[in-house]
């Protein structure tokens, strides 16, 4: 309890830091009391579901050969994922591996807990796995308080490229680091009864207050990752576009409960495109970089 305490002192400390350097705009800052807040689950696409919370995205997969869960939400939030996988008509112990966006509380604090309850394989960028077993205490910008999440390991460590294959579903990791050293986007594909839709789900390079260019203290490469990221993520090619936080591709907008069954909705170029190179400025500004 008193760790628990101690966790949630540091949650609200960060909470604070996310919402004064992310942006500085009134729909971001709602991104704290959204983090907890309950999220009708549903289908996106084939055999893709949301299962998160109102801004913290959760993604299953359901595949011949069982399930794929990527991102949890915070600490505590396993319970809600649970129910909303049940609601879907999915088991829970199903869950055969577990896959994370980056080594960042909001999106790996259930991690542990799910680990734990299925069984399933936990694998992680390599440049993140660190951040999963000390709980986020050696993070560059967020860490230096003890773990901020229950500490996991990861029983596989992905480079680049690397595919993730359970029965029928085949992920392509893509490395998009400077979020964090190990930051990864997922690229597959579903099928429905009308078509093929080509999945990207991406880890959008928003840039922590905090973060020196071109290099910080802990992580000397920042700058060249993030030129790297946004270089490399206009090249990717998809249908559907989701991302590691609700808020960041508008899914509200274009999903609301109840609505039917509509993988189109996600189709979304533009706003992937302007999300990208508004990303791009703000990198070029802050790194006081002229083109
Ligand atoms: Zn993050
Ligand atoms: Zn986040």
């Amino acid at each position: 309890m008193k760790h628990m305490k101690k966790r949630l002192t540091i949650l609200l400390l960060i909470a604070g830091l996310f919402l004064s350097n992310l942006t500085t705009s009134a729909q971001q800052i709602k991104i704290d009391s959204n983090w907890v807040r309950d999220q009708e689950p549903f289908r996106i696409a084939g055999t893709l579901y949301y299962v998160g919370t109102y801004d913290l995205a959760s993604y299953l997969i359901s595949t011949t050969k069982g399930l794929i869960l990527i991102n949890t939400g915070i600490e505590g939030s396993d319970t809600m994922i649970r129910r909303h996988i049940e609601t879907l008509g999915f088991k829970f112990s199903d869950i055969k591996i577990l896959l994370a966006t980056h080594a960042h509380f909001d999106h790996v604090g259930a991690m542990a807990a799910i680990k734990q309850a299925t069984g399933a394989k936990l694998m992680i960028h390599k440049k993140d796995a660190r951040l999963l077993a000390d709980g986020g205490s050696s993070d560059v910008i967020l860490g230096g308080h003890g773990p901020m999440f229950p500490r996991v390991k990861a029983d596989r460590l992905l480079e680049d490229r690397d595919l993730i294959e359970l029965g029928d579903m085949q992920i392509m990791v893509l490395h998009h680091p400077g979020h964090t050293k190990g930051a990864c986007s997922f690229l597959f594909s579903v099928k429905d009864e009308t078509r093929e839709y080509r999945v990207l789900i991406a880890n959008m390079p928003s840039i922590l207050g905090g973060t020196k260019f071109p290099g910080t203290r802990g992580y000397s490469t920042v700058g060249k990752d993030y030129a790297y990221t946004l270089n490399a993520m206009p090249k990717v090619q998809f249908d559907i576009w989701l991302a590691s936080h609700a808020s960041q591709f508008d899914m509200h907008k274009k999903h609301r409960p109840g609505d039917r069954y509509n993988p189109e909705a996600f189709f979304d170029q533009e706003g992937y495109d302007t999300a990208i190179a508004d990303l791009k400025k703000e990198y070029l500004k802050k790194a006081h970089i002229t083109q």
